[in-house]
């Protein structure tokens, strides 16, 4: 039986490393929609590669482009909210969630709602309103299947096994271009150190979450719905080999890891699977002998206040990880632009939270309230931003 893929983000790097697998496997998978952001060109070749049933933009002013670019292909396609949704809603039995950002809890959301089984990459759908995620899949009778390298780890550690045998699931962190660095050197640190990622290959966005170890705390949010873990049962251990990715310590003291050479085709092949294990060509297989030594270290809050921040909303609880997530993409955006300094991230991440804290006692109920949160945030952290610069 050939299986229907969606793609939502198919050219970023999560849809690239997708769509070479499922090139691979031709037997096996044909390609249903594919949805990109704004860049037609990028889209329409790899609509036309893959033999894509329908293309979509989310940027609804690039849809004349993609429809020029799709010409005589006879590949259907559109631009705008509602081309995205119409490529979700088109068939299919796997829909890869890799758009990133807030833009992807709609689409995402969309696909749970059709109980389409998703292999989620989107991080932001289960920090910003995980709660809502996790109900809406279970009423829907929706399979979530974790993309991430730590969460596909754990799955694959956690096996069958019931989370009530599980005393505490760690994930592992590279620890980032900074994981040796003084704080006074991090804090002088531009945006083209600490997008240099040292074992992943990634988006400057979650190259930067992961050199100020926020990616590891929207990682812990992250497992903590997937898993139904509380806060204290979770853990991150800094690992600069990247090779263990994450770790189920089981009530009995025995531990079950999940390794794997860090390729994002490994855990995405787990995920297209579904419980069959795809070959992987030109993959590199773990050497462990050729590793050496495997090292691990705890996490330093002190010069990564962003995991100590996160660690917080994660306790908190309530709307806390959608408003920290909001201030985080304004920040981050900040820094990459040259506008603050690496720590500024933090701190205003930190400031947003604390003044939003009352106001969101209670996670948000749906899509649309997580989403509303998010804008009244950013909007906020725009207008902090050049302050702190001044005050700075
Ligand atoms: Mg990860």
């Amino acid at each position: 039986m050939t299986l229907t893929v969606t793609i939502l983000g198919a050219t970023g790097s999560i849809g690239r490393s997708t769509t070479d697998l499922l090139a691979q496997h031709p037997d096996r998978f044909r390609v249903g929609a594919l949805v990109g952001g704004r860049d037609a060109v990028a889209l329409a070749k790899l609509a036309r590669e893959m033999g894509a049933q329908f293309a979509a933009l989310a940027d609804a002013s690039a849809g004349p482009a993609l429809a020029e670019a799709l010409s005589g292909s006879g590949i259907p396609n559109g631009a705008g909210e509602s081309a995205v949704l119409e490529a979700v809603a088109r068939d299919a039995d796997i829909v890869v969630a890799a758009v990133s950002g807030a833009a992807g809890l709609k689409p995402t959301h969309a696909a749970l709602r059709l109980g389409r089984t998703v292999a989620l990459a989107n991080k932001e759908s289960l920090v910003c309103a995980g709660d809502a995620f996790m109900r809406d899949a279970a009423r829907y009778n929706a399979k979530l299947l974790p993309v991430d390298s730590e969460h596909n780890a754990l799955a694959q550690a956690l096996g069958n096994g019931p989370v009530s045998d599980v005393a505490k699931m760690t994930i592992t962190a590279s620890g980032g271009p900074f994981r040796t660095w003084t704080r006074e050197r991090i804090a002088a640190a531009s945006a083209t150190e600490a997008a240099a990622h040292p074992t992943w290959s990634m988006g400057m966005k979650i190259n930067i979450d992961s050199a100020s170890l926020m990616n590891k705390g929207l990682e812990l949010i992250e497992a903590h719905h997937l898993f139904a873990l509380e806060p204290e049962r979770l853990d991150v251990i800094v690992h600069p080999q990247s090779i263990v990715h994450g770790l189920v310590y089981w009530l009995d003291g025995a531990v079950t890891a999940g390794l794997a050479m860090p390729d994002m085709r490994v855990p995405i092949a787990h995920c297209l699977g579904l419980g069959d294990r795809l070959t992987i060509a030109r993959g590199r297989p773990l050497d462990l002998a050729a590793a050496g030594s495997l090292t691990f270290e705890p996490a330093d809050e002190a010069r990564f206040p962003c995991l100590r921040i996160a660690r917080a909303a994660l306790a908190d609880g309530g709307a806390a990880p959608t408003v920290m997530n909001a201030a985080n993409e304004i920040a981050v955006a900040a820094f990459i632009r040259g506008a603050i300094r690496f720590y500024d991230i933090a701190d205003l991440v930190e400031r947003a939270c604390e003044h939003f804290a009352a106001r969101y006692r209670t996670a948000p109920a749906d899509v649309d309230e997580a989403l509303a949160i998010d804008a009244e945030v950013r909007a906020w952290s725009l207008e902090a931003t050049p302050r702190m610069r001044a005050a700075g």
